[in-house]
């Protein structure tokens, strides 16, 4: 076996570091009391601030231009489509060195299914693929994805967004919830009941939009804001007779559910990375504070309780980065999707990393929870991962379905 990271990864790893470094940093140093300061990065309402959004549209697009936005996308598309490996090591890489800052996370790289060359968009007619498709590539401009609703979110057959064929378009109404970016996108992959008869049978029934964001009926109502914070990225939007033309439906009429699946497991290894990167860069701050910091005469490092939970993250951390390589390695073998590998990973790692923060916080005593050393941002996103793209309960619930069929293998 070898696990050593392929060459060409470890060189984009590399590549992507000096980006950082020489792109990304300068323009944070400079702006950061806009960028960190919440009541600066918010809006009243609970949007980013338009110059946020400026610098945010400034970084992707260079990332776009030096290669880095478009590398994980859709080779269909026009992307590089590098492979859940490289993924997944990459976005280990990026939050390992850089973790929550705000100019890079989702920035440099875009969500993986939810925005950018997404393979949702595999099913666009070609002739909306030549209008839309390079200003997507080019990060000029950003997509959401619109399937959650007020009663529907683990259970997504429950969706009552309804959309009605009239001549050749479709009118669209229904209201959707926690969608990400929503309030900063220019499109919107909307999903709504086109057979309400092949819908409540759970055969089918659903389809994927293509819409525009700036459409008459389409409205942003309202910010969740999220966690701590002031503000936040995702939103509830209301469709109101939107009118869709009928060659926006991306993929077959009544089969959008197919398009949501493309791309999501990259999503969740996507997730895993940053869960086991930034577990990894907290670790490291605990380690080097328990040997500067002590107490009763000698490094807190000397005592067996702070050794104790220094040793458990390690295990922690190792555990889910080497099942998730193995995953990802399977993904990149196999014909058939590893859904059970995934659900554990994205499980285990979205659940390792909250662990790994909450000891992290604790070993750092009462500056873990100051502001400054952004421990405290990290146990926030830690404790945000474990709902979207599938809660740990779902995941937990696909292991267990999959080894009551029968598949017990673990190799
Ligand atoms: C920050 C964030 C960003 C998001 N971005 C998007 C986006 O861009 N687009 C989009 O469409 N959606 C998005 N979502 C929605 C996300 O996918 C849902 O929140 C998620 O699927 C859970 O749905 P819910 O919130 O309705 O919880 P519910 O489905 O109501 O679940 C409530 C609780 O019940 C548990 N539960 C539900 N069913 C079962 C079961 N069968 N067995 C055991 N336990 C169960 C859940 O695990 C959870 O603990 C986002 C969510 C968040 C928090």
């Amino acid at each position: 076996m070898d696990f050593t990271i392929p060459e060409d990864t470890q060189e984009i790893i590399n590549a992507l570091k000096q980006f950082i470094e020489k792109v990304v940093i300068p323009l944070e140093e400079e702006n950061h009391d806009l960028l960190y300061n919440e009541r600066n990065y918010y809006l009243e309402d609970g949007r980013r601030h338009p110059k946020v959004e400026e610098l945010r549209k400034i970084v992707r697009m260079e990332s776009a231009k030096a290669g880095f936005y478009t590398m994980l996308g859709d080779k269909e598309l026009g992307g590089e489509q590098l492979g859940p490996i490289t993924a997944l090591l990459v976005a280990e890489a990026i939050n390992k060195f850089y973790p929550n800052r705000k100019l890079i996370d989702q920035v440099i790289i875009p969500s993986p299914f939810t925005n950018g060359l997404t393979p949702v968009l595999r099913g666009l007619k070609p002739s909306l693929k030549e209008k839309y498709l390079p200003k997507i590539a080019s990060a000029e401009e950003t997509l959401c994805f619109g399937l959650t609703e007020p009663d529907a979110g683990s259970d997504v057959w429950g969706i009552r967004t309804k959309a009605v064929r009239d001549g050749d378009e479709w009118v669209i109404n229904g209201t959707k919830q926690w969608i990400s970016n929503a309030p900063y996108a220019n499109y919107c992959m909307l999903f709504a009941i086109t057979n309400p008869e092949l819908h409540a049978q759970r055969k089918g029934g659903i389809s994927c939009f293509f819409v525009e964001t700036k459409s008459e009926g389409f409205t942003v109502d309202s910010v969740i804001a999220t966690m701590g914070s002031l503000g936040g990225d995702a939103a509830i939007i209301t469709i109101d007779n939107l009118r869709v033309p009928h060659e926006n439906v991306i993929g077959e009429v009544d089969h959008g559910f197919t398009k949501a699946i493309h791309g999501i497991n990259n999503g969740r290894l996507g997730m895993s990375g940053k869960c086991i990167g930034s577990a990894q860069w907290a670790l490291k701050k605990a380690v080097e504070y328990a040997q500067i910091r002590k107490t009763f005469g000698k490094p807190i490092a000397e005592h067996q309780m702070i050794q104790n939970m220094i040793a458990e993250c390690a295990m922690d951390i190792y555990a889910a980065r080497n099942m998730a390589l193995h995953c990802a390695w399977k993904i990149e073998n196999s014909k058939k999707t590893p859904a059970k590998e995934i659900s554990m990973v994205k499980a285990y790692c979205t659940e390792m990393v909250g662990r790994v923060y909450d000891k992290a916080i604790q070993i750092h005593g009462g500056m873990g929870l100051s502001n400054e050393l952004e421990l405290e941002a990290g146990y926030r996103m830690a404790r945000l991962m474990r709902i979207p793209d599938g809660t740990s309960e779902i995941h937990r619930r696909t292991v267990a379905r999959s080894l009551l069929k029968g598949d017990l293998t673990f190799s």
